[in-house]
């Protein structure tokens, strides 16, 4: 495969929105694999008065960003985006990068997997799958909570939720194994939501 069929290839994998792969740097294998990306089109649509702008002002590259995991290994971007100049209406602008934060070390994407793999357990398993410290995840995940929050103040979560948390499963799983009404000598307490976990636990594992 030749260079550019290459990085055509990690472009189409890694799929990130409007942008390309023209670089990969060689690492080693217990090492992050490593990308530069850059838009695809270098046109940016000026905010201020609509006009499309081919000017480019100044280029900026992010500091490593870390992306989803490609099997084994990490995966750490460059981003390289570009600052246009209006000559409409004589400002600089900046476009959106929709995969990536302001000043955000990991890629959207990534943070709301690790938000998925910590519902589900904690912050060290999630780290350890995710191929990043402990400390850095917790710090990024805390963050993406709170952006998220006040980018929806009240309410549900941002997404639907498309799965369930240990406790909703436990207490949907009780009444499965033994209706309520097949124990008429128990009282009403399985699946109680104000009962303790690790009852619940118990219950499931002891098959009712
Ligand atoms: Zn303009």
């Amino acid at each position: 495969m030749c260079q550019q069929d290459q990085l055509a290839f990690w472009t189409k994998l890694l799929h990130l929105d409007g942008f390309q792969v023209v670089h990969e740097e060689l690492t080693a294998p217990d090492e992050p694999r490593r990308f530069t990306v850059i838009p695809k089109t270098p046109v940016g649509l000026c905010p201020h008065c609509g006009q499309l702008c081919e000017d480019i002002h100044r280029r900026t590259e992010s500091d490593r960003v870390h992306d989803l995991p490609l099997g084994e290994r990490a995966v750490q971007l460059t981003v390289r985006t570009y600052q246009y100049w209006c000559g409409g209406c004589d400002r600089a602008f900046t476009p959106p990068t929709p995969f990536l934060a302001p000043g955000s070390h990991a890629t959207e994407r990534f943070l709301e997997q690790a938000r998925q793999l910590i519902a589900f357990g904690d912050i060290a398993n999630a780290a350890a799958f995710l191929k990043v410290s402990e400390s850095n995840l917790g710090r990024w995940y805390y963050d993406y909570l709170e952006r998220q929050q006040k980018q929806s103040p009240v309410g549900p979560p941002v997404k639907p939720i498309r799965q369930l948390g240990i406790d909703e499963l436990s207490l949907k799983k009780v009444p499965a194994v033994r209706r309520r009404a097949d124990r008429p000598y128990e009282s009403a307490r399985a699946g109680c939501p104000g009962k303790p976990r690790q009852n619940q636990r118990h219950r499931l594992s002891g098959g009712g």
